[in-house]
C-alpha cells in the first residue's frame, strides 16, 4: 500500500474525521490489524482563514505547495487537501510535486453519477457556493449544482464559527436542513456536503435529500489511490 499524504487542519475537526476514515477503510479491505500509511501535515488554520478573508489565494496556495512539497519528501506517494475551499488554489498547491493528487470533487462526482443523480445541491463555504472553481469542476462532468437559496452569510459562518470549533448546534442543524429541503423543492436528487465538516452536522438520518459527504468520499478515494 501506497503512503497517504494528508494536508490538514483545515479544519482539524474534521482532519480527525479523515484520520478516522482512512484506518476504517484500510482495515476494512485488508482486515487484521491493517491501517493506513500516513503522513499528516496539519497547518494552523488562522492564518489560512485570515488569508481566505482577505483574498490571498496565492499566498494561501504557497503556503499549502510546502506542505506538499514537505509531505512527499517524507515519502507521501498518493496526496489529499482535506478541505474543499482550498482546492481553488489546487494547482498552485501541486506545483512540483509528483505525487498523485485526488481532487475532492472528482470522488464526490464520481458517486453521484454512478447513483444516476445529475441535478445536485452544493453546499459549502460561500467560496465554494459562489466562486466557480467547484461548480464548474462539477458541470465539466456533466452535473448541475445548485446553490442554497438561503442566506449563504449564514451558512458560512455556521462553518467558520462553529463547526471548525466542534461546537455543534441544534438551531444550525434546523438552518442546514431548511436550505437541504428548498434546493429539493427546486430540483436537486441529492445533496453534496462540500465541506468537510459538514457531515458533523447533518447526514443521511435527518436530510431530506440524500447526503454526498465528501470527507467520507475523499478519504475513500485516497484509500482506493494508496492500494492501485
Ligand atoms: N473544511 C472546509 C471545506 O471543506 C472549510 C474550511 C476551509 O475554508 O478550508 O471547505
Amino acid at each position: 500500500m501506497k503512503t497517504i499524504g494528508l494536508i490538514g487542519g483545515m479544519s482539524w475537526e474534521s482532519t480527525a474525521h479523515y484520520y478516522r476514515i482512512l484506518n476504517t477503510e484500510t482495515a476494512r479491505r485488508l482486515g487484521g490489524l491493517h491501517s493506513a500509511p500516513v503522513i499528516i501535515h496539519s497547518v494552523d488554520f488562522a492564518p489560512i482563514a485570515a488569508m481566505q478573508a482577505e483574498g490571498r489565494w496565492h499566498d494561501a496556495g504557497v503556503v499549502l505547495n510546502g506542505a506538499a512539497k514537505a509531505l512527499e519528501a517524507a515519502g507521501a506517494q498518493v496526496l489529499g487537501l482535506a478541505t474543499n475551499t482550498m482546492h481553488l488554489v489546487a494547482e498552485e498547491v501541486t506545483e512540483g510535486v509528483s505525487a498523485r493528487f485526488i481532487h475532492i470533487a472528482d470522488p464526490t462526482a464520481d458517486a453521484l453519477l454512478a447513483d444516476g443523480y445529475d441535478t445536485v445541491g452544493l453546499l459549502g463555504t460561500r467560496f465554494t457556493m459562489e466562486m466557480g472553481f467547484y461548480k464548474d469542476r462539477l458541470s465539466a462532468r456533466g452535473l448541475t449544482p445548485l446553490t442554497p437559496d438561503v442566506d449563504h452569510t449564514n451558512l458560512n459562518g455556521i462553518i467558520y464559527d462553529e463547526l471548525c470549533k466542534g461546537i455543534i448546534r441544534e438551531e444550525s442543524r434546523k438552518i442546514y436542513l431548511n436550505a437541504i429541503e428548498r434546493l429539493a423543492h427546486r430540483g436537486a436528487q441529492a445533496v453534496i456536503l462540500g465541506c468537510t465538516e459538514i457531515g458533523m452536522l447533518v447526514d443521511d438520518s435527518v436530510s431530506a435529500l440524500p447526503c454526498y459527504a465528501t470527507t467520507e468520499l475523499h478519504a475513500q478515494a485516497l484509500v482506493d489511490a494508496a492500494l492501485a
